[in-house]
């Protein structure tokens, strides 16, 4: 049982930065001018948004004021329209708008009734979101190893997580790449679980030809800026089949309340602005396109990576599983210890690149009463040492591509040093 009294929430806060959390990704660069110069004089961001958003300006903007001049703020027509699109791309019946993806999963796991007592089968890797929806609700996170290939949960470890306080498993379709959902599905009708899918990383995704999102009970998915459908701030949304735990979706998002100030459940207060839903609306249209330079971003980089021999250095990323992968991340594992050092000449080269992520959820400090001992999750751990993610957003260029590949070969092809 947890011991939720041993979190450390009475005691004063440490000095300095130690309980602030850091942002979940790289903070949202403005944009940089395309470079013009020779390769390797040319910095290249690990994400622009600006060039994303740029072309379709205009349009966003006329969205944007439409919205402005109806007045409908919350509850607008761009709303409805925007979920009855996700709903189409995702292949489910509903999709339900709220104000981002950390309270798409708050929200599934409370329509389910998921809190005290039980527990949620999830992976160590990911972003804390994944695991805080539960913990919030008073529920117990149990951190499943993943697969070294994938960087996605292991089918093959989840049934020994299970125990009769088992309620629900959350894969989460970790950069972009779909985690292996037939053998959870399977398991998880076995014992009567439930699975919510966390798609944040991957609207658009597929596994076989059965799109991210529609596979479990629910689905849920992430505008934050970096995600790739990003907004102009935050947002998220909901999809699922079952019309029943739509309306509960919706009560819950909605305070509990139906009818107007009769609350049937403690629910929270969570929307899709309207000015979001007209501006993704307009970003949606573009998608697709986004999704396939993505890809050809990643098979580039695979080609460009083993020409100059740096797969000797890298692992590079695998498909592991067949369906769409829409690469929200290029990750790569840097071979022999030089993780930070390679991250670190790559900055001061003007090249951006982060480490998603470098502390497990089970070797978070909030989560120390949970007591999972150092090397616990052998392979989340050594993900969480090794990966890298290289700049892959749809508006990069060739040159930039070349500029990464150069400076990748520079530092890894200069003798290791000891301790990197
Ligand atoms: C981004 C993300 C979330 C949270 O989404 P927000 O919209 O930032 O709240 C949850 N899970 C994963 C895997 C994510 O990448």
């Amino acid at each position: 049982m947890k011991s939720r009294t041993a979190s450390p929430t009475l005691t004063p806060p440490a000095p300095a930065t130690a309980t602030i959390p850091t942002p979940p990704i790289a903070p949202v660069t403005p944009a940089t001018p395309a470079t013009t110069g020779p390769a390797l004089t040319g910095k290249v961001p690990l994400l622009d948004v600006n060039r994303n958003n740029a072309p379709i300006r205009d349009e966003i903007v006329a969205a944007v004021t439409k919205v402005i001049d109806s007045g409908r703020f919350l509850f607008g027509p761009e709303v409805t329209e925007f979920e009855n699109n996700v709903a189409k791309l995702s292949g489910t019946k509903h999709a339900i708008g709220c104000a981002s993806g950390s309270d798409a999963l708050l929200l599934a796991l409370q329509a389910l009734s998921i809190g005290e007592g039980d527990e949620v089968i999830l992976p160590s890797f990911t972003f804390f979101a994944t695991a805080s929806a539960a913990w919030r609700l008073g529920a117990e996170p149990v951190f499943v190893d993943i697969d070294h290939d994938s960087f996605n949960i292991d089918p093959a470890r989840i049934e020994e997580a299970i125990t009769p306080r088992t309620r629900a498993i959350i894969p989460v379709h970790l950069f972009g790449q779909c985690a292996d959902m037939q053998p959870i599905l399977d398991l998880a009708k076995r014992k009567n679980l439930w699975v919510i899918e966390d798609a944040a990383q991957a609207i658009g995704a597929s596994y076989g030809d059965r799109p991210a999102g529609s596979m479990g009970i629910a689905g849920c998915l992430s505008f934050y800026p970096t995600k790739n459908l990003g907004g102009l701030g935050d947002g998220g949304m909901l999809t699922t089949n079952d019309a029943t735990v739509a309306e509960r979706l919706r009560l819950f998002a909605a305070h509990g309340m139906n009818p107007r100030y009769y609350h049937r459940v403690v629910g929270i207060n969570s929307r899709l602005d309207t000015i979001q839903a007209a501006a993704l609306g307009v970003k949606l249209t573009r998608l697709a396109q986004w999704t396939s330079d993505r890809a050809t971003h990643a098979a580039r980089y695979d080609d460009l990576l083993k020409e100059a021999g740096l797969d000797q250095h890298l692992e590079l990323p695998k498909q592991t599983v067949p369906g769409t992968h829409v690469w929200n991340q290029y990750t790569v594992r840097v071979k022999g210890q030089r993780r930070d050092s390679l991250k670190a000449g790559l900055a001061a080269a003007g090249v951006g690149s982060e480490v998603y992520y470098p502390v497990p959820l089970h070797q978070q400090e909030c989560f120390a009463s949970l007591r999972y001992a150092s090397g616990s999750l052998p392979e989340t751990e050594a993900a969480a040492r090794e990966v890298l993610s290289l700049p892959v957003f749809p508006e990069m260029t060739i040159d930039e591509q070349f500029t990464v590949v150069s400076h990748l070969a520079r530092l890894l092809q200069r003798p290791a040093r000891h301790a990197a």
